[in-house]
């Protein structure tokens, strides 16, 4: 309702000859956020930072999100205060980054993230008179740690939705970049020339398409237009911070739409190499998989649910197995080996791109291996594998893999039903399957045939198959 109000209020006219200094002014009764809808230890911090004559705001995420009606996921905090100035006004403050210095306060389990006012850094003249150079050869910003005032805090921000800054005291909004007209229009636009924000950062591309998924807004098309060309920027982008917006794209909730405009805009390949190899030998079966693997994701999360991140990585690399597999079967490497062979080459030239840590890469392999295991289920084994703390989700996996075609002869079902059974019903099906044949502790063995690459894809993109 009051988002819907909000868009229909005509927004004020700028004064265009003050276009870049005067923000534009929204006063309560010209939008919808209301204070009760802020934390209160985020209120509290802006007002003990104006108290103490500094100029505090909220700004960023959290008060785009409240003129869409959406629950803020935290709330940022922006100063004219220095980090040393921010944590001396509260006991509960840490400074902490490496890039550049925020400081956190604590209160319980929430943090308020508080941030100096910055610039842009200088560029061409300006920058060849400093002494020290803040960008690479491509333009990228080495350097993010110059500070400025609120304006220039403004115009550094990436998305004109995200540069919107919100006083508590008088509940008024001050909007640099046109932001409420975007968030009007539903459109995601950087600030300033496109090409120039996404070189001093290529992250920003990815944030892009991450805001569009999760607002469902267009990418503005002076926006959206660099992003293809500019795509492989993103290999100087070190691997950790991948990792982390990586994580953030696919657990926000909108992990469908995220994949469909990563690949739309030719950066899923960027993340993810030999997946988007796979799409490309093996497109539908891929897709499939990848598709089926992120609705479960977004569906959980909806449901308040866990995800393992593990998982999903799982999924986005398990097409691009076979192919591995099948050149080092090629070499002469026995099944088995080339398995385990081809599942550590690939999370290993993954790690290269985005730095997947330990706790998850172990993971993986755990899935891939049940893959392998959950096939034989002759004596006890069957019952083994119901106590591997994996087999849950080494069993939706498997589940997964036949949601995109791949034929694994009835086992899915045959899970399914092993786990409701009775102890006796238990055993009559583990008898069944040693009287049908030996396949529940030897799968049928591979052929190898020259036309393999033509066979259904399904079956071509078993790996745990090809393990007997
Ligand atoms: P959410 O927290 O909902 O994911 P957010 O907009 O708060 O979205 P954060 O990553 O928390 O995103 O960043 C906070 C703010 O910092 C952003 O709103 C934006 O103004 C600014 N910002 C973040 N990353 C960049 C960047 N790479 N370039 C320029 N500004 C950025
Ligand atoms: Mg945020």
């Amino acid at each position: 309702m009051l988002k819907k109000l909000f868009k229909s209020l005509r927004p004020p006219v700028r004064n265009a000859k003050h276009a870049h200094s005067t923000p534009v002014v929204l006063n309560s009764n010209q939008h919808p956020i209301q204070r009760g809808q802020i934390s209160r230890y985020a209120i509290s911090v802006v007002e003990r930072l104006q108290n103490a004559g500094y100029q505090a705001f909220l700004v960023g995420g959290c008060v785009r999100d409240l003129l869409l009606d959406v629950e803020p996921k935290d709330f940022d905090v922006s100063t004219s205060a220095t980090p040393e100035q921010v944590r001396a006004e509260f006991r509960n403050a840490r400074v902490i980054g490496r890039r550049f210095k925020l400081v956190h306060v604590h209160f319980g389990r929430e943090i308020i993230e508080v941030a100096t006012f910055r610039a842009n850094h200088p560029q061409g003249d300006e920058e060849e008179n400093s002494n020290l150079s803040s960008r690479n050869e491509n333009g990228r910003i080495l350097r993010d740690n110059v500070y400025g005032n609120l304006e220039d805090d403004a115009q550094r921000r990436d998305f004109t939705i995200n540069a919107l800054y919100y006083d508590p005291s008088n509940e008024r909004i001050l909007d640099y970049a046109n932001g409420a007209h975007d968030i009007r229009n539903n459109l995601v636009r950087l600030i300033g020339d496109p090409t120039q924000r996404y070189q001093e950062d290529p992250v920003r591309m990815l944030r892009a398409i991450r805001f569009a998924a999760k607002l469902d807004f267009d990418i503005e098309k002076h926006s959206a237009a660099p992003i293809y060309k500019l795509a492989p920027l993103l290999n100087e982008i070190p691997s950790a911070r991948l990792f982390d917006e990586v994580l953030k794209l696919f657990l926000a909730g909108y992990a469908v739409y995220t994949y469909e405009l990563l690949v739309d805009y030719g950066l899923f390949g960027q993340l993810f190499p030999a997946s988007a190899a796979a799409l490309k030998q093996n497109p539908e079966y891929t897709d499939d998989l990848i598709h089926n693997a992120l609705v479960n994701t977004d569906q959980r999360i909806k449901q308040g649910k866990t995800v393992t991140p593990a998982f999903i990585f799982a999924a986005l690399l398990w097409p691009a197995l076979p192919a591995r597999v099948l050149r080092l079967q090629e070499r002469g490497m026995p099944p088995i080996p080339a398995m385990q062979e081809a599942a550590h080459e690939l999370i290993a030239e993954q790690c290269q791109r985005i730095a997947i840590p330990k706790r998850f890469t172990m993971p993986i392999r755990e899935i891939w291996d049940m893959q392998e295991r959950l096939p034989r289920r002759s004596g006890k084994r069957a019952d083994a594998l119901l106590d591997n703390p994996r087999f849950r989700a080494g069993y939706d996996f498997l589940l997964l893999r036949e949601s995109a075609g791949e034929q694994t002869n009835g086992l899915g079902d045959w899970w399914t039903l092993y786990q409701d059974a009775s102890d006796s019903e238990r055993r009559n099906m583990i008898r069944d399957l040693s009287a049908k044949d030996d396949s529940a502790g030897a799968p049928r063995k591979r052929r190898r045939t020259n036309n393999r690459r033509k066979r259904n894809p399904a079956a071509d993109n078993s790996p745990a198959q090809s393990n007997d």
